[in-house]
Order: C-alpha cells, then sequence, then structure tokens
C-alpha cells in the first residue's frame, strides 16, 4: 500500500492585480488557505454579502471559449487557469476571492497562478486526499471531432493531439502530471485563438481586456505574438493546461491516463460530468465498511431460523440492514475454506459465478420469508435472467449482496433484482423469479 497522500492548502493568503479579460476592468485576486474538505471556492468580494460559488462541474454554466460557473445569478468567468494551476501544484482547498467576475487574464497561461500559489506556499493538512481511480475505461466524443478517452492508471497522465483548422498546427504531447512537469512544461503556454474566431468578439467590444500581451492569434498560417513562442509545441501545451483546469471541476484527484483528440472546454466538462456521475454511482453501491450490529440488520442465528440452508450451502453470514420492507443488503465472507475452492480451481481459486447467484437468491428469500410473514414454505427458483459476472470473487473479498423484490404475485411468486459488490464494484447481477411451496 502507498503512504496516503494528505489534502494541502495555501500556507498563507497571497493576492495580484491584474486586466480581466472580457470587461477589461483591474481585478485583484486573493488566495487564501482554506480547511480540510472545502475544496476550491471562488469568492465575489464585490458582491454583497459576497457570494462563495463551488468550483464543481454542477455548477458548470457555459463552456464557450473560457469555463464559467455560478450557483444562483452570481457568476465567475474563466475559471480554468487557476483551476489548473491550483489542482497541478497540489492545492485542494483554498478560496479565491475576486473584486470581478473574472480573475485577472495575465500573459494568457496560468504562470501568474503559479507564481501566486509559489507565493503563498504549499502545505500538508490532516485528511487524505480524495482520488478517482479509472477502473474501466470511459470515453466522450462531440461532432467537431474533439474525443476524449479515460484509461487505467495509477498515475494522473495526459496524452494530448491538437489540430487547428484543416489540422493546421497539429501537436502531440504526452506527459505524467506532477507539479514540477506542470511548472516547467505547461503553465508557461498561453492561451491561442483564431482570427476568424476573435474578429466578431472585438467587433461586439466582448472581449475588452484581449490583446497581443494575454493570446497568441492564429491568422491563417501566421502566428502572432507579442513575444515569440515559448514553445514549438505551445498550442497542445496549452490544451493540456485547459484540460485540467476544466477536470479540477471533478473535485477529486483523477488517477487515469487521458487521451484526447482536439479537445476543448465543451467535451472536458462532458468527462468531468462522466466521471462525476461515475464516482456517485459507486457511492451508492459502496457498503459500509464497519459491520453495524444491534437493530435494523440478523445475525447469522436470525437468518438461519429464516433459511432452511445449512453449511456449506448457507451464502448469508448476516443481513446488515433493511433499507425497506422490499430491499436489503447481506454479506457474505468469502474465505478459502470454502469447499468448493478445492475444485474451481486448484491453484487458482475463483468463486463459482453460480454461487453468487445462490447468495442472491437466500437474500432475496429473506425478504420474501419476512414480507410473508412465514417459514414453513421454501423457495424454488423458476428463472434467473439477465445474469453477469463481471468480476472474478477471490478468497478473503467480502461480498456485500444487494435485493430487491420488485414484483410479487399473490404469495406465491417472486421477482427480485440483485446484485452483488465487492470494493465498491458491481462483481455479478441477476434478476430471479421464485415460486414459493410448503415444505
Ligand atoms: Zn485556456
Amino acid at each position: 500500500m502507498p503512504a496516503p497522500e494528505f489534502q494541502h492548502t495555501v500556507g498563507k493568503t497571497a493576492a495580484f492585480s491584474g486586466t480581466a479579460l472580457h470587461t477589461g476592468d483591474k481585478v485583484t485576486l486573493k488566495l487564501h488557505p482554506a480547511p480540510v474538505d472545502h475544496g476550491i471556492k471562488f469568492k465575489r468580494k464585490d458582491l454583497q454579502d459576497e457570494p462563495t460559488i463551488d468550483a464543481k462541474i454542477e455548477n458548470l454554466k457555459t463552456v464557450e471559449r473560457a469555463t464559467t460557473i455560478g450557483e444562483g445569478s452570481v457568476r465567475v468567468h474563466t475559471v480554468e487557469h487557476i483551476l489548473s494551476a491550483l489542482s497541478a501544484m497540489g492545492v485542494d482547498n483554498a478560496i479565491v476571492e475576486m473584486d470581478a467576475n473574472e480573475p485577472p487574464i495575465g500573459d494568457g497561461s496560468a504562470q501568474p497562478y503559479v507564481d501566486l500559489i509559489r507565493r503563498a506556499g504549499v502545505t500538508p493538512q490532516d485528511e487524505p486526499r480524495k482520488f478517482f481511480d479509472v477502473r474501466e475505461p470511459m470515453h466522450v466524443e462531440a461532432k467537431t471531432g474533439s474525443l476524449l478517452v479515460l484509461l487505467p492508471d495509477n498515475k494522473f497522465r495526459i496524452s494530448c493531439t491538437q489540430a487547428g483548422p484543416n489540422n493546421r498546427f497539429t501537436q502531440f504531447l504526452s506527459m505524467d502530471v506532477t507539479p514540477a512537469v506542470f511548472e516547467r512544461e505547461i503553465a508557461p503556454a498561453r492561451t491561442f485563438v483564431y482570427y476568424e474566431d476573435v474578429k466578431p468578439l472585438m467587433d461586439k467590444n466582448l472581449i475588452k481586456g484581449g490583446s497581443l500581451e494575454n493570446a497568441i492569434v492564429v491568422r491563417g498560417d501566421a502566428v502572432l505574438s507579442k513575444e515569440p513562442l515559448r514553445f514549438g509545441d505551445e498550442f497542445v501545451r496549452h490544451k493540456i493546461l485547459d484540460i485540467i483546469g476544466d477536470l479540477a471541476l471533478v473535485g477529486r484527484r483523477i488517477r487515469g491516463h487521458i487521451v484526447a483528440v482536439k479537445p476543448g472546454h465543451a467535451t472536458n466538462a462532458d468527462l468531468a460530468r462522466s466521471i462525476v456521475r461515475e464516482q456517485t454511482r459507486r457511492s451508492a453501491f459502496a457498503a459500509p465498511r464497519t459491520i453495524p450490529s444491534g437493530d435494523g440488520g440478523l445475525d447469522v442465528d436470525q437468518v438461519m431460523q429464516i433459511l432452511p440452508h445449512r453449511f456449506p450451502f448457507l451464502m448469508v453470514d448476516r443481513i446488515l440492514s433493511f433499507e425497506t420492507e422490499t430491499k436489503c443488503v447481506g454479506v457474505k465472507t468469502v474465505t478459502i475454506n470454502e469447499p468448493f475452492f478445492q475444485g474451481h480451481f486448484p491453484g487458482h481459486p475463483v468463486m463459482p459465478g453460480v454461487m453468487q447467484v445462490e447468495a442472491m437468491a437466500q437474500v432475496a428469500s429473506i425478504l420474501l420469508f419476512r414480507l410473508a410473514k412465514t417459514t414453513s414454505r421454501i423457495g424454488y427458483f423458476m428463472s434467473a435472467d439477465g445474469v453477469k459476472f463481471r468480476k472474478p470473487v477471490l478468497p478473503g473479498d467480502t461480498i456485500f449482496v444487494h435485493a430487491e423484490l420488485t414484483k410479487s404475485r399473490g404469495e406465491r411468486l417472486a421477482k427480485a433484482k440483485c446484485h452483488c459488490v465487492v470494493n465498491d464494484a458491481i462483481v455479478s447481477e441477476a434478476e430471479l423469479m421464485f415460486t414459493f411451496l410448503d415444505k
């Protein structure tokens, strides 16, 4: 087991001022320390009551050219560069206070924010970091040709292909994202825009603060910028910068490998949403780590008063809780001493899938017997539909068996939707039908 990584905040308040991109006004940004599990919050110092907005994907409002978040009628624009710097430099908790609706644009890169974080310092806190570990590939894509794939990896990696109109300025870069790599390779990369995209905005006076001071402008094959390119492949580096910033809205650190082709704020946000959805799904299935005793569940004696099954065929050690009359979670601890491991398979013990179906059936039977208030009957399997075995169950695993009665006709026929969970992942599922006959 690797040592747990701890959450970090900034050591002290630090500030910097500059021009807001959209309004052209002067804005001062202050970075403040925040307690554990606070996350990143933006504070609008210029508004009455100084409202704060959580940097969470749920608060995403628009993704045109820049990322805007908001709560109620309050907005903050262009949050991706400072979020990128905070995330990559290892700051989990901070308050970003501003006296305007967007951070100072600086030179269009994340460099000013890295400098700010350096001045504030980064200090560890007492609670472990929250991670999103990629278990299975995920992907999002858009009609624009933008594609993001997220693959399992024990580090946070990004491999990115950037391509402009007609595939001009096609660039590729792959890296592990660490604070040192970010500071050296990514943070200095500036925003770039296509002339045909910004011309209408300039005409409408929508980017008053925009200039060659804070963006590279691409016009045809020409690259216009105040200073020479900082990297030959500065564009793909800035794309990686934006991906990190947009995915900071997940609110957890990602352990996985992002493979991006022509990424943009919209697909970045789609991926962030998919990750949060997957995390929510996992949390919903996560069973408590400690098994409660007392009211609410059944211990093994009570289970055996209801079920006729005995060793080696009793597949429920205990019922954790009854969520409702028709829904409960049972536990089966799988040890190497299970008789079936002797032959399934010698030297490579795997719990037979049918035994998991049996465990689901037994937990579902407990629900039914309790509902019918009788144990004088015995349940017979009639069918098992949609049976899926997703992952092997091994000696030492604790199976959480979830069962829900979906239909019971009279007192003789019942249907139950069941799934088995090990380490927060579904290992098997089935829809079972039973009939009940008197013993
Ligand atoms: Zn950007």
